[in-house]
């Protein structure tokens, strides 16, 4: 593997040093196209391959190298719905935009499955998700859950664990319940994304990396949008830069905030160790979730310890803690690697979607649920610039209000916020 160093997020990934990814060309002079894609992630690949495949001409930019944003470093679990709840949808905006939405949500899942198939990616796509219980009290909520999950979201992958059944699928005692769902399962993300890029190629799409798009003004007409090497001159731009644009635009700024999530990878476990025999990701209760599944070699990919910093700390010996509260046998287990992102959420935890200006739209925000989200929402945005259908709408209609505090006091007021939620966690 090579030895290159993302600058835009602490630590190697255990994806980076076991995936390989083809490089992409810089761009060195001016390219002209009909829509210009900024950001190399999940929801800009996405967009780029369903555009080329429309007939629109496409030039997608990457400031550093595709995946070095959230999409090539995270935990890979696809989950279902949207981030939050239905019920927590439906207080937002009732019943019915809460159900069209969770439609959308069991659409992008069957996309990426059907895409993965059809594409031939060997993503390692895996079966089973549990979401579990760290406080007895939230065990009725959870009941209730799987109950709406079923009657009024007709979804019925679902099951509710007891805490037997729960020990059992986790090869842990510290969870007192929860949800099982065979609907749904978690990927390699780096591995997804070479996969992307290659069909995103092959369909056409003029891709460069290591080009950062610092400004664009108007000219006859047209988006001409500047990077260090060259310009691209566009009908339309889409904004698909998620936790990794600020200072683009002040709508993204207000809208979607980072938080660093942190990831550490053990060396292979033994089956001895009984971590997820039957192989389900999993994520827990607490507002400051942890997330953790096993690798294809066994090892143990534990995700935690949310910063409102941009200060990554000591993060192998913050995971080790975390993991040996759930699983005491690995106390003292050694991590191979450990390494953060940022996740791009928003005060709603659903995506933000808007335009910006006449041809510009930005697409995000997906708040920790972008495995599947952003790679639907890419091709959401697709089908809408080739005049097919305006699903997208949907998200755009969705009133996510800015974070509070201005420039200056929004990160420190969200760092209080979630100070606050993470002691409630422990409490
Ligand atoms: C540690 C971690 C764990 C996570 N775990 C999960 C999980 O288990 N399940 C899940 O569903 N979601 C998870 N997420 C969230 C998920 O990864 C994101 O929602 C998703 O990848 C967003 O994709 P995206 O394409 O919108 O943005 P990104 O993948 O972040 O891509 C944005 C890209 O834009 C580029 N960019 C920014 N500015 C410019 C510019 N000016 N010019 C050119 N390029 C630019 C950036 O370099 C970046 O590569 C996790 C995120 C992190 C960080």
């Amino acid at each position: 593997m090579d030895s290159y160093v993302s600058p835009i997020a602490p630590g190697r990934s255990y994806y980076q040093d076991t995936v390989e990814r083809p490089r992409y060309p810089r761009i060195e002079e001016r390219v002209d196209a009909d829509v210009l894609v900024v950001g190399g992630g999940f929801t800009g690949l996405s967009a780029a391959i369903h555009l080329a495949r429309a007939g629109v001409d496409v030039a997608l930019v990457e400031a550093h190298r595709l995946g070095d944003g959230a999409s090539g470093r995270n935990g890979g679990q696809m989950g279902t719905g949207q981030r939050i709840w239905p019920g927590e949808v439906e207080a937002l905006y009732g019943f019915e935009r809460s159900k069209a939405l969770f439609d959308l949500a069991e659409e992008a899942k069957a996309h990426l499955f059907e895409f993965i198939a059809a594409n031939d990616i060997d993503a390692e796509l895996r079966m089973g998700q549990l979401s579990v219980v760290h406080k007895r009290s939230y065990l009725p909520e959870y009941r209730g859950q799987v109950e709406a999950l079923k009657s009024r979201y007709g979804y019925r992958s679902v099951g509710f664990m007891d805490a037997g059944e729960t020990a059992e699928r986790l090869g842990s005692t510290r969870y007192f319940g929860g949800i099982r769902d065979d609907g749904t399962g978690h990927v390699n993300p780096l591995k997804l994304l070479v996969g992307l890029a290659r069909v995103a190629a092959s369909s056409g799409a003029k891709i460069f990396e290591e080009t950062k798009v610092l400004s664009t003004r108007r000219e006859s007409g047209r988006i001409v949008a500047t990077t260090e090497h060259g310009e691209i001159s566009a009908e339309r731009v889409l904004y698909a830069v998620n936790a990794y644009g600020p200072g683009l635009d002040k709508a993204i700024d207000a809208h979607v905030m980072p938080i660093g999530s942190f990831i550490g990878a053990t060396e292979p476990l033994p089956e001895s160790a009984g971590v997820l025999p039957g192989g389900e990701a999993c994520d827990d209760s607490r507002f400051v979730v942890r997330y953790f599944r096993k690798s294809v070699d066994n090892r143990l990919l534990f995700g935690g310890r949310e910063a409102y910093t941009s200060e990554a700390g000591d993060i192998s010996r913050h995971i080790r803690k975390q993991i040996a509260e759930v699983y005491p046998h690995l106390k003292g287990v050694r991590l191979t690697h450990a390494w953060g992102g940022s996740v791009g959420i928003t005060m709603q935890r659903l995506p933000f979607v808007r335009t910006l200006s006449p041809g510009v739209t930005t697409v995000g925000g997906f708040s920790g649920h972008g495995v599947m989200l952003a790679n639907f929402a890419g091709r959401l945005y697709a089908e809408r610039i080739a005049g097919n259908r305006d699903r997208l709408s949907e998200f755009e209609a969705l009133d996510i209000p800015s974070f509070p505090g201005g420039r200056r006091l929004r990160a420190p007021l969200l760092f209080l916020a979630m100070t606050w939620f993470s002691l409630r966690d422990r409490i």
